[in-house]
């Protein structure tokens, strides 16, 4: 990767950070319809495509070197576009190396653990990249806009009293933190969608027949409760944006824009990560040859003449 690029995609997404320590107001602090004034949509196409390509090389390098494990969770309001943007986001790389969680209401089992457990559960193992559509940051978002799916949790009185939030913060940022320093890089995007916005996806999901599956009349409960789903997600992007796992607020008004710009974090992620194919040392070299030397004897004389012709 020449530094040139390495640089501009890191500038690129520099203000799409939350700095840790930094206390967010959504609507203040973070634009859905904000796009960098470089980037035009008759470009996003091939730009998305160069993004696409890019993370496929470095997942078959990330695979290869088995060394390091890439955990994307994507977090937004209904209609932010998470699945769309793993779709097109992802299209271009090897499914073997690539695993995608979704996270619903709890079973009856998973209530039945502690709030971090069905999270552990799907963790990338070393050399995969594993998306959470929703996360374990469901834990200070839909549970705590509704207290009563705290109470389904079988919690001691003592665990969910007054701080609880605080709590969930420490909790999550030391589990993360924990993660990163055994080589699973924790990446973080919410997809910032507006009201409005939200507004028209909902009316085509009803218009379309072919998004009719998508909504769903709970999506539309769940919008009464805007105002206090953007005060948990400030909170929770103010209290677990860390050195080790910052958030990235993705503006999700424009899906192509949206799109480029995740794609940019996970390419940034795996620059900084610079996994590498293993290098075969001399005497395992020397070895392969004397292996190929034992396989040409196999091989019918006629293709033995034709792979001695060809150099290298
Ligand atoms: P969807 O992603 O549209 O299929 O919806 C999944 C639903 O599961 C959403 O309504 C979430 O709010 C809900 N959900 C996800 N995680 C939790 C959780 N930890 N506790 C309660 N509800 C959750
Ligand atoms: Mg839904």
């Amino acid at each position: 990767m020449p530094d040139q690029r390495a640089r501009r995609i890191a500038d690129a997404i520099t203000p799409l950070r939350v700095e840790p320590g930094r206390t967010v107001r959504l609507g203040k602090d973070f634009d859905p319809r904000y796009k960098a004034d470089f980037v035009h949509k008759k470009d996003g196409k091939e730009l998305l495509q160069t993004g696409v390509a890019l993370l496929a090389d470095y997942q078959a390098r990330l695979a290869a070197q088995d060394v390091h494990g890439v955990l994307v969770c994507l977090q937004s309001l209904d209609a932010g576009g998470k699945d769309g943007t793993i779709r097109h986001v992802m299209s271009g790389v090897n499914p073997q190396g690539v695993h995608v969680h979704g996270f619903k209401v709890p079973s009856a089992e998973e209530l039945d653990h502690d709030f971090l457990w069905r999270y552990a559960q799907r963790l990338p193992a070393r050399g995969e990249i594993v998306i959470f559509n929703r996360s374990h940051y469901e834990e200070v978002l839909v549970v705590r806009v509704h207290p009563e799916l705290l109470d389904r949790q079988k919690l001691p009185a003592k665990a969910k009293g007054h701080g609880v939030w605080g709590h969930r913060y420490r909790a999550i940022n030391d589990w993360e933190r924990y993660l990163t320093d055994n080589g699973i890089a924790v990446v973080k995007l919410f997809l910032n969608l507006s009201k409005e916005e939200q507004l028209e996806r909902f009316l085509a999901r009803i218009d379309v027949p072919e998004k009719n599956w998508k909504f769903s009349a709970n999506d539309v409960k769940e919008r009464r409760f805007w105002d206090d789903y953007q005060d948990a997600f400030s909170e929770m992007l103010s209290a677990t944006s860390t050195p080790w796992a910052p958030w990235y607020v993705i503006p999700a008004d424009r899906k192509w824009f949206a799109r480029i710009c995740v794609s940019a974090v996970l390419a940034h992620t795996l620059i900084e990560l610079d996994p590498r194919y293993p290098v075969v040392s001399d005497e395992d070299r020397r070895q392969l040859l004397t292996v190929k030397a034992a396989l040409e004897l196999e091989a019918p004389q006629k293709d033995r003449h034709r792979r001695e012709a060809v150099p290298g």
